[in-house]
């Protein structure tokens, strides 16, 4: 056991690295075709679709084919864009000169093998239909609200996989997408020459997107650009604290405007209890700062995170002070909020959901309950030392008929369920301690009042942990069992 009262080490807030890449198993780019050159020889039978794919991207394509199929033969009259000539003529390699891109899609290896060869002794990109050995480029699946062009490799793993997600992404983009798109794409000169600063701009063009998810399938007008330029002439300037909830874990859980905060952030200053899939959602170009405060272990004093906070603030920063759970239960924000307005430095909270809310969630407890518990309390279970606090209202906690939940539970556990049984507290009333609520490791130790500190300690388990006493968590139980029972029948 920790002995609660040995002075904690200091640790200083430390930046860290903003999520590493995993693996790719390809690199996606884009290539611009527009006009340029760009030659298929062969005639097998993904050839008709490829030339249509890169004349839609507005290639000039020369084909060459000494017996062109009737689907290719058909292609020139069928493109929306670009320009195909077929030349009924095996290639040459004279003919791959000037060429950004050479697709062979013949049925013959040995014609294939000497067209790349060619192909690549030009400098073009090259591409062999169903032949992965014999290309520098692949093509994938695609989704096409150009100018927004979503491409999908599977690096041929699972294609009927890449074909649901492309799906799956066809239906999550409103073609109306394409409109927006365009306009963003004609509009952004002038956004850039009006808002030299990278903070406006970002603004812009986030209210840009917003009205394009709202209102996907109507035309985007010169009245939204005036509007949104105008709501950020409007907007406040300088740097701007945001205290954002984290939730206990499950990334899933976080609401839209913490992503929106996430999304936002120049810096980020986190605790050790955020979980790490959190911080994925942050720009990659966003600092992350870990200000680690575990309750136990080394932490960073709070005066140094206040005035951290307020410094990068006031250098025009916009911070995101992200703490587990909800940042107003339990997590100090009162001293950071003050902190704040007395630098005047603007300040805004962004709820999460609290270690309570998910524990009680994921067991599917009611926290309260008609005639078990019509109050519920939060505790923290231990004072500034480390102990246990004596100026808890104890009689409260000996209280059968309440839902207590204890945040900072684990090194009090023993003392504060006796000190509570001896208070009232009927000593069979159940009492869980949850540990890691949410996260895929999570664990329930169960027992009583009177027994499961010793229940914890054999389990042995790790992380962060609740305690949650409470006649209504019986009932709950109850009904737990007997739907387990049900089903094993
Ligand atoms: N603001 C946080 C609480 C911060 S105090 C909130 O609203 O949840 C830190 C305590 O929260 C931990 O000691 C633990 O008791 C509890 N806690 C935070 N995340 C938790 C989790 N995933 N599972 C169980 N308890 C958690």
């Amino acid at each position: 056991m920790v002995d609660p009262t040995t002075p904690r080490p200091a640790r200083a807030p430390r930046e860290t690295a903003t999520a590493g890449l995993e693996p790719l198993a390809v690199l996606p780019v884009f290539v611009p075709l527009r006009g340029k050159r760009v030659v298929l020889a062969g005639s097998s039978g993904g050839a008709p679709w490829k030339v249509k794919v890169l004349a839609a991207a507005g290639a000039l394509v020369d084909v060459y084919a000494a017996e062109p199929s009737d689907e290719l033969r058909a292609v020139p009259g069928e493109i929306v864009d670009g320009q195909v000539t077929l030349h009924e003529r095996h290639w040459t390699p004279d003919d791959l000169w000037g060429a950004v891109f050479c697709v062979g899609a013949m049925e013959d290896e040995t014609d294939a093998v000497a067209f790349v060869a060619a192909a690549r002794g030009t400098g073009a990109i090259v591409n062999a239909v169903d032949r992965p050995h014999l290309c520098d480029v692949k093509f994938g699946a695609i989704v096409n609200r150009s100018p927004l062009v979503v491409g999908i490799s599977t690096e041929g793993a699972a294609p009927v996989f890449g074909q649901t997600v492309r799906a799956r992404i066809e239906a999550m983009l409103p073609r109306g997408f394409s409109r927006w798109m365009a306009a963003a794409r004609d509009w952004r000169e002038q956004v850039t020459g009006r808002f030299p600063g990278f903070a406006d701009r970002r603004f812009f063009w986030e209210r840009f997107t917003e009205r394009a998810f709202a209102e996907p399938d109507r035309e985007p007008a010169p009245a939204d650009l005036a509007e949104l330029l105008g709501q950020t002439e409007a907007a406040p300037k300088g740097g701007a604290v945001t205290l954002v909830g984290a939730g206990p874990g499950d990334a899933e859980l976080l609401t839209l405007k913490a992503l929106r905060s996430l999304r936002n952030a120049d810096v980020i200053l986190y605790d050790d209890l955020v979980a790490p899939a959190i911080l994925d959602y942050a720009r990659r170009e966003a600092r992350t700062m870990l200000v680690g405060k575990t309750g136990h272990g080394p932490s960073c004093r709070q005066d140094d995170i206040n005035a951290l906070m307020v410094q990068l603030a006031k250098s025009g920063k916009q911070v995101v002070r992200l703490k587990s759970g909800d940042p107003l239960v339990f997590g100090r924000a009162g001293e950071e909020i003050e902190a704040c307005r007395q630098a005047g430095i603007p300040v805004t909270v962004v709820p999460g959901v609290s270690a309570a809310q998910g524990a009680a969630a994921s067991l599917g407890l009611s926290l309260t309950h008609r005639d078990a518990a019509r109050r519920l309390q939060y505790v923290t279970g231990h004072d500034r030392k480390g102990g246990l606090p004596e100026d808890l209202n104890w009689s409260a906690l000996g209280d059968s008929s309440v839902t207590t939940v204890v945040y900072m539970p684990k090194r009090t556990l023993g003392a504060l369920l006796e000190r509570a049984v001896a208070e009232g507290l009927a000593p069979g009333t159940p009492a869980l301690l949850v540990f890691n609520a949410t996260r895929p490791n999570q664990a329930v130790v169960r027992g009583t009042a009177a027994d499961l500190a010793h229940r914890v300690e054999a389990a042995g388990l790790e992380g962060p942990a609740l305690l949650m006493v409470g006649r209504a968590l019986a009932e709950a139980e109850e009904s737990r069992v007997a739907d387990e029972e049900r089903r094993a029948v």
